[in-house]
């Protein structure tokens, strides 16, 4: 049985672009000058990471500032395992990525003397972070989708979700991508998209974890189809952690800020003590990670579900007035910040690992490209540089649009639509939600903030046997968006893992009990198919 009653033609694009963050729109309207675009994405298009991002973007802007005082910063951060190469072409198209911003009418803010005004954020020694209020990515995303809406050569296809990517393996030749499957999530058609070059510009995967700042699009889908397909994925053990996250069922991925530690705000035990003096001698002020692994284990060692934040003795009226949106925000589920200490958790948010690229964002595969969060480019390395990640986005999605224009194009002279088989109606969708929950739950105990050989076998064990079952569910039922979610993020555990398993060192935010020192050479972690169990 087909997927729908009728079958659908192809649609025929020049360029598939997979997701509406920065990465993709900026490449969508850069690659609208010299072909057709058609960007596909899974909700509304301003459902992405970008649109969260508070802080701002980073680039050397400051008469005070240098190139090589920001490549040094990201390459400190990125302990030892970044692509010098790679950080200093990031750093150096900074301004222009910035002037490129301002060029689509994003409105940053500026000081009294009407210069950019730069904020200066952790691991960064100079102030070089502009930005927008603290909705910086909104603001992005906004004058995005403003200016793709008027472009004639771009479509959006909104609540259409990628499912797979189309591969010239299944047509006797070698995994050249050719475009995707497309689930229409209206209608439930799964539609071919046919493109000479595919742009996996996908986001993050931090939903494997439970406690995440991201929403719930970031489910790793560009990694997982990349990774199906054959292409190289690479570094997927560096996870970053922000220290806190509101803790209530009611909110599930609220932020609250570092700023709130910077005005005097202490960590306590359910009991009220003090912990984090005897884990870094700037105790609430110490660096993130080591921040988020002192709560990580305060938690672990009690039981307790979180930790907390106090603020309670600090005047209330300058609370209000400094924190309006978290204090309100807070309020309205029933925590008086002013009064009440506020529950946090560490939380999952961002991948600094993915689909492995060259300089122009191509995978190993031919025809498929993969830029911003869903890829590894080596700027990162084994942790991030703040503010460095929606700069890598601009500047990939640059140098994508321009390398596409050579793509050969690969495809089969009939392509075989989307068949579903004897698939029926799922009768069973508990098997989907409680899946999903063992998953992030073991990966937020065992493949976490701290790590061991053992929680990550456990792990491992856990997941062979989920993907097993989730693989037959997924062939037996007809799919649906929270399936294919499912299946992607039961891959990406796998291949975070594997990853995690394979690092024998405590390096940048991978940090294991077993291995607790660098090994004198940083090397990246290459997964490919063709290594592991079939996905
Ligand atoms: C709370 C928060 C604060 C942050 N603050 C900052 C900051 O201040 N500075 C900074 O540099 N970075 C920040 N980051 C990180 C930064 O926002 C992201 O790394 C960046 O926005 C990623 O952009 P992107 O275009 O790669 O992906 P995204 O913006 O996540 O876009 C991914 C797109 O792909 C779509 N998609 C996913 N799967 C599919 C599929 N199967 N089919 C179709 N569409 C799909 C999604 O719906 C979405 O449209 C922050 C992140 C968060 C969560």
């Amino acid at each position: 049985m087909l997927a729908s009653a009728t079958i659908m033609e192809p649609i025929e694009t020049d360029y598939l672009v997979i997701g509406s963050g920065i990465a993709g729109l900026h490449f969508a309207n850069l690659a609208s000058a010299h072909g057709r675009v058609v960007v596909v994405t899974k909700k509304a298009p301003n459902e992405s990471n970008t649109n969260y991002a508070q802080g701002g973007v980073a680039a050397v802007l400051a008469g005070d500032d240098t190139f090589e005082r920001h490549i040094e910063d990201t390459l400190v951060t990125g302990d030892g395992l970044c692509n010098p190469e790679v950080v200093r072409m990031c750093v150096e198209e900074g301004p222009a990525a910035v002037q490129s911003l301002l060029d689509y009418g994003v409105r940053l803010a500026r000081g009294a003397d009407g210069e950019l005004d730069l904020t200066r954020e952790g691991g960064h020694t100079r102030r070089r972070v502009v930005h927008y209020e603290d909705v910086t990515g909104r603001e992005i995303q906004r004058a995005l989708i403003e200016t793709t809406a008027r472009n004639p050569n771009i479509t959006i296809l909104d609540d259409h979700m990628a499912v797979d990517l189309l591969s010239m393996a299944k047509y006797g030749g070698d995994p050249a991508c050719f475009g995707a499957y497309v689930l229409d999530r209206r209608s439930g058609e799964v539609r071919t998209v046919v493109a000479r070059a595919t742009i996996l510009a996908s986001g993050g995967a931090s939903k494997v974890y439970v406690y995440t700042s991201n929403p719930d699009v970031a489910t790793g889908d560009g990694v997982a189809m990349a990774y199906r397909l054959g292409a190289t994925v690479s570094n997927m053990e560096f996870f970053q952690f922000h220290p806190t996250v509101l803790f209530h069922p009611q909110a599930k991925s609220f932020l609250i800020s570092e700023a709130l530690r910077g005005e005097g705000g202490k960590l306590r035990l359910g009991n009220g003590e003090r912990f984090m003096d005897s884990y870094h001698p700037l105790a609430e002020l110490g660096p993130r990670d080591v921040v988020a692994r002192a709560i990580d284990n305060e938690i672990k060692k009690s039981g307790a579900d979180s930790v907390f934040l106090d603020m309670t003795h600090l005047d209330a009226t300058f609370v209000r007035a400094r924190f309006p949106n978290i204090h309100d925000a807070c309020l309205a589920l029933g925590i008086d910040i002013t009064k009440q200490p506020i529950p946090v958790v560490p939380a999952a948010h961002y991948m600094c690992g993915g689909v492995k690229v060259d300089t122009s964002g191509r995978t190993t595969v031919r025809g498929l490209y993969a830029i911003g969060e869903t890829s590894c480019t080596g700027l990162h390395g084994a942790n991030r540089l703040a503010s460095n990640s929606l700069l890598e986005g601009m500047v990939y999605a640059k140098r994508a649009a321009e390398a596409v224009r050579d793509a050969v194009p690969a495809r089969p002279a009939k392509v075989v639509p989307w068949s579903s088989g004897n698939a029926t109606d799922s009768d069973d969708a508990i098997v989907v939600s409680l899946n999903w929950d063992e998953i992030r739950r073991f990966m937020w105990s065992y493949v976490g903030i701290v790590r061991s050989d053992k929680r990550i076998d456990r792990a491992r064990n856990r997941i062979e046997l989920l993907r097993q079952e989730i693989n037959q569910y997924y062939w037996d039922f007809k799919i649906d968006s929270d399936m294919i979610e499912l299946r992607n993020l039961a891959l990406i555990a796998h291949l975070v893992i594997e990853s995690a398993r394979r690092r024998k060192e405590s390096r940048g935010i991978h940090y294991t009990l077993d291995y607790p020192d660098k090994l004198p050479d940083a090397r990246d972690t290459d997964l490919q198919l063709t290594q592991g169990p079939p996905p």
